[in-house]
């Protein structure tokens, strides 16, 4: 059927009393249907629906220019909606069918439904608008889950926004890539971590790895994550900066599955350069703490035992010289004699004593105050300070008729009044601790090493027999205290010397018999 036969077949309908089905039909329909009679918009026909939206029946006197108030047509904001704009008055004007979504009925009884209505002319044969249809349809679910939809939306991409926000412009950069190491993603703070741009780090990172045996194990675990899918414990790895100065990264990355395989990974990659030179310096703190009260602990060992010695011997013959005193007055002038020489032997034991203690307790005070102040750090002329000591030692080695051989030393870097005290100390051993089977021969050479230069003083004496190699450098520690005089402190400050100039010293046996004393400082 043409519209205009539908059109005439309503007309009939509605001038003539409609039968009961079709009443039955359109009260039936799942959408609410009203007819207004063109151009006044006088009421012809509603259906049940219609009163069912609308909370009321059609109102009889309202026409064009009042629907508004009395079926409480509204727009979205609340406000009673323009007549012009109404579905009846837009389809006369329009001649065709119009579509209104936007309105929303304040019902009598309070409630508020939201329409969307279809207003279609119909036209006699002149082509003038006789009725308008408008079938509208209550569309508050819809609209209120498309108001929830879009709030949804609006809330996702807020929420959204801020990660991207976080992402950016947190100080770490989040990365995320497949099995083969191909990134679906990388966060732009590479760029400020590393210096390269996101896309110099997607194609060639594995470049900016240092050679430093450490990567090797972490591309070893990189791949272990992705075969087993098991998580990762953050590990540090070392990359060149773009500038060229290396950096440390602290990787934390996790293997994220597709279904039950292992799809990529993802991680948060940080700076940690600065934390970690902060760790090894901690680190080397506490090693040079545990050295230093490793080495005090063995200082206090030693000092309480040696300084007991002469102590026990003066306390010995001061209660002697004690008693000897009491007898003086009761002896004969012969005995007395006696006693009195015999009590002048034990004031000199007593007198040597605590000459002991004294050089002892100097010995402890100098050995303590190596502990502390600064060490300098300058360039110092080898030859000339080698030179020095020579000349200091001439008249030993004359005495001693041996032989002193310094090759051309290379200068170092360091403390010169310290260094001296150094291989003062190791001459002067060299001379006293020479052998009486052969001549002496002394020879000072100087090796470069990477990173460090190597000075030996070397003899030919003595030597020292393996066992006692590593005690030699105890504090007051002698081999054979009867044979030479000493403190036996001097190895001990010359190698604590030695290690406060980040070196080391070390003793060695010569070759065909002897000491050597291998002297290694930083370069
Ligand atoms: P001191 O020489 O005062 O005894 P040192 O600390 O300088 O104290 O030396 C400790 C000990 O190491 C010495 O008593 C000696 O037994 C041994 N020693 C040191 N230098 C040599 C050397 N060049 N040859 C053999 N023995 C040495």
């Amino acid at each position: 059927m043409t519209i205009r036969a539908a059109a005439k077949t309503l007309d009939r309908v509605i001038e003539s009393a409609p039968p009961q089905l079709i009443v039955d039909i359109c009260d039936h329909l799942p959408v609410a249907v009203w007819v207004a009679r063109a151009p006044g918009g006088e009421f012809v026909y509603a259906n049940r629906l219609f009163d069912e939206i609308m909370g009321t029946g059609p109102v009889a006197d309202a026409a064009v220019g009042g629907y508004s108030g009395p079926y409480g047509i509204r727009n979205q904001a609340g406000e009673p909606y323009p007549e012009d704009r109404l579905p009846f008055v837009r389809a006369l004007r329009a001649r065709t069918t119009v579509v209104v979504d936007d309105i929303v009925i304040h019902r009598p009884d309070g409630r508020r439904v939201n329409v969307a209505a279809h207003a279609r002319p119909l036209l006699d044969a002149e082509g003038e608008v006789t009725y308008v249809v408008i079938a509208f349809v209550d569309t508050t679910a819809t609209a209120a889950a498309q108001r929830e939809h879009l709030a949804a939306e609006a809330r996702y991409r807020a929420l959204a926004e801020e990660q991207q926000f976080l992402i950016e412009h947190m100080g770490d950069f989040v990365y995320r890539h497949d099995t083969d190491g191909v990134f679906y993603y990388l966060s732009p703070a590479v760029e400020t971590v590393t210096g390269y741009t996101v896309d110099e780090w997607k194609h060639h990172y594995t470049r900016y790895l240092t050679g430093i045996p450490d990567n090797q194990r972490v591309i070893e675990l990189t791949e272990r994550a992705l075969r087993t899918g098991e998580k990762q414990t953050p590990y540090r790895v070392e990359i060149r900066h773009k500038d060229g100065h290396p950096i440390t990264l602290e990787i934390n990355e996790q293997p994220f599955r597709a279904g039950d395989r292992v799809a990529g990974l993802v991680g948060v990659a940080r700076d940690v350069t600065e934390r970690t030179r902060h760790e090894e310096e901690i680190e080397r703190l506490n090693a040079s703490l545990r050295e230093q009260t490793e080495e005090l602990e063995r200082i206090i060992h030693v000092a309480s035992h040696d300084l007991r010695t002469p102590l026990v011997g003066i306390e010995g013959f001061a209660v002697q010289l004690g008693e000897a005193l009491e007898q003086l007055d009761e002896t004969e002038p012969e005995g007395r004699r006696a006693l009195s020489a015999e009590m002048g032997d034990m004031v000199r034991r007593i007198e040597s004593g605590v000459r002991r203690l004294d050089t002892l307790l100097g010995g402890l005070l100098r050995l303590s105050r190596l502990g502390r102040g600064d060490i300098r750090r300058e360039p110092v002329d080898m030859n000339a300070l080698l030179g020095c000591v020579a000349e200091s030692i001439a008249f030993q080695l004359r005495a001693a008729g041996a032989r002193l051989e310094i090759d051309d030393l290379h200068p170092c870097r360091g403390d010169a009044f310290h260094l001296e005290q150094v291989f003062s100390n190791l001459l002067d051993n060299a001379v006293k601790y020479l052998s009486r089977d052969r001549p002496g021969r002394i020879h000072v050479t100087c090796t470069q090493m990477p990173g460090r230069l190597e000075y030996r003083v070397i003899d030919n004496g003595i030597g020292i027999e393996e066992t006692m190699r590593g005690r030699i450098f105890d504090a007051f520690y002698r081999l054979d205290p009867r044979q030479t005089r000493g403190e036996g402190l001097g190895l001990s400050i010359a190698q604590r010397i030695v290690r406060r100039h980040g070196g080391d010293l070390q003793v060695e046996p010569t070759e065909g018999g002897g000491t050597t004393f291998v002297v290694s400082l930083p370069a």
